[in-house]
């Protein structure tokens, strides 16, 4: 969404899966956990753990996510909580959310800071970072071949 500007914060999610935090951990994409993507880097979280929906907005930069959340978690500074996690993983994974559509983080960032980081930026850790990419395609579209093939 053009206009996402610069208090959402930066998300270290390498930091979080590896150190094996709790919210990494919570944020597993059970059956009944409800996402829902609303605007293009805004989306709707419900881990169905007993907590309430929350509301997100997440993107991937040049340098890396960026993203906030109104949990309280997110409020007391711990930026990666489990609904930004989810959508992380969800991504990730292809993950449809309620109404069907694939969750997908969207990139910002202009297209050659894009070719920059694909041709000569160094190369990314294995965390399911896509390597080649072109844009994104229109939401309604099925997850694509890159994600079954490895
Ligand atoms: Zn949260």
């Amino acid at each position: 969404m053009i206009g996402v500007s610069d208090y959402l914060r930066r998300l270290d999610f390498e930091s979080v899966r590896d150190g094996g935090s709790e919210s990494w951990e919570r944020a597993r994409l059970a059956d009944d956990a409800i996402l829902l993507q609303t605007a293009e880097s805004e989306f709707v979280v419900n881990l169905a753990d007993g907590a309430s929906s929350h509301v997100c907005e997440i993107e991937e930069r040049a340098d890396g996510y960026y993203g906030r959340c109104d949990c309280d978690a997110f409020g007391y500074g711990h930026h990666e909580c489990a609904h930004l996690c989810a959508l992380r993983k969800a991504d990730f994974i292809g993950h449809l959310d309620v109404e069907g559509e694939r969750i997908t983080i969207p990139e910002t960032g202009t297209v050659a800071e894009r070719r920059a980081r694909a041709d000569g930026g160094p190369p990314r850790a294995p965390s399911g970072d896509l390597d080649h990419e072109d844009v994104e395609p229109p939401s309604g579209h099925g997850p694509e071949p890159r994600w079954t093939g490895q």
